[in-house]
């Protein structure tokens, strides 16, 4: 689905993928491993080939966002995530048993990405005019949020997710570290956001500012 002109929504396994189409592709996510025959097919769809993906950022280290990175980054693509969520993935098993969380034990089942390169807050990524890392520990060590100033969007993976109908913070279930996932809205509340694209809910476009800035005020 087609976002606006050059930035489309593609169902991948287990997540929502966004591909900004410019002279090159870069994909948001990747999806669990298996997301390569639906991203294939949707390029079919708008004349484009995989061939042409430049990169894949991820927005943090869980299975439904990196476990299709080998699959798709095959033909040459560059592989983007934040260092803290690269280290998580390569954690023992004897680890995972010692800490007993549930942030280690998805760690642990997700496939390695392999190659790639890390990316931190502050850095720009040189698509839709400028797209901003920022940082947004909690849900993972190395969770980000992708923003793009000049389009008033911002993509925060699972930073934030939609419950009954509302605009709220990560999963307290999958989230390695909650009290801090909750605190890292208080970023996204300085922005002046018009759309949220969520890895999992679609875009969010009802008083986004609004919402973000009673989220970061009840963060505590
Ligand atoms: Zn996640
Ligand atoms: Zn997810």
């Amino acid at each position: 689905m087609e976002i606006f002109p050059g930035l489309h929504a593609v169902k991948l396994r287990s997540c929502t993928a966004y591909l900004i189409a410019e002279e090159r592709l870069t994909l948001i996510d990747a999806g669990l491993p298996g997301s390569k025959a639906p991203l294939v097919r949707y390029l079919g769809t708008i004349g484009r080939d995989l061939g042409e993906l430049d990169r894949i950022i991820c927005t943090h280290g869980h299975p439904d966002h990196i476990g299709g990175v080998r699959e798709l980054a095959d033909s040459g693509a560059e592989v983007l995530i934040h260092p803290d969520d690269l280290a998580g993935v390569g954690v023992s098993l004897q680890e995972v048993m010692r800490a007993r969380s549930r942030g280690h034990l998805l760690h642990f089942i997700t496939p390695h990405p392999g190659e790639a390169t890390p990316i931190v807050d502050g850095d720009v990524i040189p698509v839709l005019g400028g797209l901003q890392v920022i940082h947004t520990p909690g849900h993972t060590p190395g969770s980000i949020c992708l923003w793009a100033p000049r389009h008033r969007l911002l993509f925060t993976g699972d930073v934030l997710q939609v419950r009954w109908g509302r605009l709220t913070y990560a999963s307290a279930f999958f989230s390695h570290d909650y009290p801090a996932a909750r605190a890292a809205v208080a970023r996204l509340a300085t922005l002046d956001v018009a759309t949220i694209a969520l890895a999992h809910y679609g875009l969010w476009q009802r008083d986004a500012n609004a919402r973000l800035r009673a989220l970061a005020a009840a963060a505590g």
